[in-house]
């Protein structure tokens, strides 16, 4: 057999490929939701008593009082019997950005062998899976292992089905004995809480009376890219740390963007299908799906929701992509940067505040009172990015991101806000203290009159800008595409809390010396303009000479790996902020910090010791094997008198033999253990390891353009991204 027999065959699978078979997709008004027990269900099957009490809880968050638990435990159970689900299972969401589940069978067995089912309202409230095996960052010894896994009755129960058997499924918290947090579901209901609050602060005092409680939101664009399983069986990479570690650049990358928005493949198109109708069974909102810019790349968005549920959805959805890639032969990647030269992966996450009584509060509106309350809730995103900048670069830092963030196609690690053209000048004016001048009723004029025109045209878009403004809502846009969107959300829901009480505070004293509204609210954003205008940019943020000023000029951090971000997390003003908003104590945060830095470890010293291995066992012996069959052709022409250019020859020895003497120099950076901290662990592995595996790669694919292609043993980036 020769080196590339796994190539070959893959090669020869999807030239006979089509199009999976599926049965005609049922009508949306059928699936949607079909797999929930949502409000309505429970409605179906409760009592009008009990129904009010669980309502309550599911919009508010109240707790629930254990006779009506077990009631709609009753209920949730004789739903998912009715279904043929066997299973339940808490499932919830540790530091990783993995999910976890344990299942446990509804089934007890009576005196008489039969067997019975049973679910109560304590069963359902709370689960003990034994945490010791999940990442806690000290929080816990293995010998105090004890975890709890507890309901999160503000996302809905659902049941997942799999070919012979489905799952009743409960989203869930996931804290220690002591109380703490060791998941991403609890500092963000936590965050949202501690938002609520200081906004409620803020609307009161600008005179709102009534005030529902605010909630964050979020729609989260996923991007990802579709490799035929067939190639991705075939590269150790791909499989074991989702991007590819070698690779030459095709002759046809992206240049053309013939990609983006064209056609989608028909077998995409079926997958994405069969995909998008689970999600509606699952009563995820999907809303659109489109080719992205790299060849072999897509986008799905679903409809925003809140926030804690839209961050299980997407965390579902990654689950989801994955499963039904695989049953259409597609190995999902959702890697940020799977292939080198073309773009990576990011999901972009919209994030907006609001409640029912005063709406969207980041949409600019269209009466004078609401652009005031959204002029204040901008300029706290604004103070929120600057003060708080390189809090949310280190909750998006990992491994993988790091080969976007600062890339010429993702948005720079340096943290600014685009506003758009038009706002930027309301709140240059406001800075100038243009407006603080006119009385209340003349601040519609000029600055906040172009704000009604900016909410009917969002304006221009800028990709270049990390953090943008669009229209009703901030997007992210330099989250990775597998990253949970939790992080982020925590993130800009603490450093919004932190803004408004800090706005609330200053207003209060304004209002106190007997300003009238309008005024005190100038007052407060010229301050905040002239302390953190300077993270308003709108122009390109990929430019050097951006790169140049942000730092020298306007004094913004550019943080370009996740050695140099994560630090950020034991900075005292970063734990103070969390303390003082109640989201995360210093021990969680802590805790925080000591997992993603072992998780950046661990990724890097995979990919690290994927490369030794890949260069010694695939990619050296078949330039050896090239070599020898150079040699023996060689030596025939010899002896017939012809002599043959050996330079092609001399090339591939050349560059085997540096792929080699890197592989070595690897290694010994690999045996280094003896480090003063984690800190110095990490830059370390930015700073060196990284370096170092480039350094194999650059030889290894110079040998991918020299040896013949019949011996090479792994698809090339020309067959994983072109062949459908
Ligand atoms: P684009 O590619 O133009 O950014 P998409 O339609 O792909 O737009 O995605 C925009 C995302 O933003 C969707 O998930 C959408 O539901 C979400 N979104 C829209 N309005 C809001 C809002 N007020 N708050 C949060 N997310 C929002
Ligand atoms: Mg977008």
């Amino acid at each position: 057999m020769s080196g590339n027999e796994a190539r070959v065959q893959a090669i020869f699978q999807i030239t006979n490929r089509e199009p999976m078979e599926v049965a005609t997709p049922d009508p949306l008004s059928k699936i949607w939701a079909c797999n929930v027990f949502n409000l309505a269900k429970m409605e179906e099957s409760l009592s009008k008593n009990a129904f009010k009490e669980i309502k309550k809880t599911v919009q508010t968050g109240v707790p629930l009082d254990p006779a009506t638990a077990d009631l709609v435990a009753a209920a949730m159970k004789e739903w998912a019997l009715s279904k043929g689900v066997k299973f339940f299972s808490h499932i919830f969401f540790p530091l990783t950005n993995i999910t976890a589940e344990k299942h446990d069978g509804f089934i007890i067995t009576n005196p008489d062998g039969a067997a019975i089912t049973e679910f109560t309202g304590s069963l359902l409230i709370k689960g003990e899976p034994d945490g010791s095996s999940f990442p806690n960052g000290s929080l816990r010894m293995t010998n105090a292992a004890r975890g709890y896994t507890a309901w999160d009755p503000t996302s809905p129960v659902y049941v997942m089905e799999t070919a012979n058997g489905s799952t009743l499924m409960i989203p869930s918290v996931f804290m220690s004995w002591t109380g703490e947090s060791l998941d991403k579901k609890i500092p963000l209901l936590r965050s949202n809480a501690a938002m609520d609050e200081a906004a409620q602060k803020v609307l009161s005092l600008m005179g709102e009376t009534d005030i529902a409680p605010l909630n964050s939101s979020c729609g989260a664009e996923q991007e990802y890219f579709l490799v035929d399983s067939n190639f991705a069986n075939a590269r150790p990479d791909l499989l074991l740390a989702g991007r590819s570690l070698f690779g030459a650049a095709p002759a046809k990358g992206q240049e053309f963007d013939d990609h983006y928005f064209g056609a989608i493949p028909e077998r995409v198109q079926v997958f994405m299908q069969d995909f998008e109708d689970q999600l509606y069974k699952l009563g995820i909102p999907a809303k659109t799906h489109h080719n992205e810019v790299a060849p072999g790349q897509f986008e799905i968005a679903p409809y925003f929701e809140a926030a804690n549920v839209a961050a299980d959805h997407q965390q579902l959805m990654m689950t989801i992509i994955k499963t039904t890639a695989k049953k259409h032969g597609f190995h999902a990647l959702l890697h940020e940067k799977p292939f080198a030269g073309i773009n990576g992966s990011g999901k972009h996450v919209n994030w907006s505040v609001g409640n029912s009584t005063q709406g969207n509060l980041l949409d600019p509106g269209n009466t004078p009172h609401k652009n005031l309350n959204f002029l204040l809730f901008c300029g706290a995103v604004i103070r929120g990015v600057h003060l708080y900048g390189p809090l949310l670069r280190a909750v998006i830092a990992s491994a993988a991101n790091d080969h976007r963030l600062g890339a010429n196609e993702a948005p720079p690690a340096i943290l600014s806000v685009y506003l758009g053209d038009q706002l930027e000048a309301v709140y240059e004016d406001i800075k100038a203290g243009k407006l603080t001048s006119s009385n209340s009723g003349g601040i519609m004029d000029s600055g906040l009159s172009q704000i009604l025109t900016f909410s009917r045209d969002p304006g221009d878009r800028n990709r270049t800008s990390p953090f943008a403004f669009t229209g009703n809502r901030f997007e992210f846009r330099a989250v990775g595409s597998s990253q949970s969107v939790s992080g982020p959300l925590v993130a800009m829901n603490t450093m919004l809390a932190d803004s408004l009480n800090w706005i609330a505070e200053k207003l209060e004293v304004e209002l106190g010396k007997g300003a009238d509204q309008a005024n005190a609210v100038i007052t407060v954003l010229k301050e905040l303009m002239e302390l953190h205008g300077n993270v308003v940019f709108g122009g390109d943020g990929y430019s050097t000479d951006w790169h140049k000023a942000a730092v020298e000029e306007r004094g913004l951090k550019n943080i370009p790996t996740t050695a140099d971000a994560l630090p950020a997390l034991n900075e005292d003003y970063i734990v103070k902020l969390f303390e003082s908003t109640g989201v995360l104590s210093p021990v969680e945060l802590a805790s925080r910090y000591e997992v993603y830095s072992e998780q950046y470890v661990l990724s890097i010293e995979v990919e690290a010791k994927l490369v030794v291995d890949m260069a010694t066992t695939l990619i050296y012996p078949a330039a050896i094997t090239y070599l020898s069959d150079l040699s023996v052709t060689n030596a025939g022409m010899a002896d017939m008198d012809i002599e043959l250019d050996n330079s092609v020859a001399k090339t591939v020895a050349a560059e085997a033999n540096a792929m080699m003497a890197g592989v070595s120099k690897l290694s010994v950076a690999l045996e280094k253990h003896d480090f003063a901290s984690t800190d110095e662990h990490m830059s370390f592995l930015a700073d060196t390891v990284r370096g170092l595996m480039d350094e194999v790669r650059v030889h290894a694919d110079e040998l991918e353009g020299k040896v013949a292609d019949d011996l090479w043993p792994l698809p090339k980036y020309q067959e994983m991204l072109f062949i459908k």
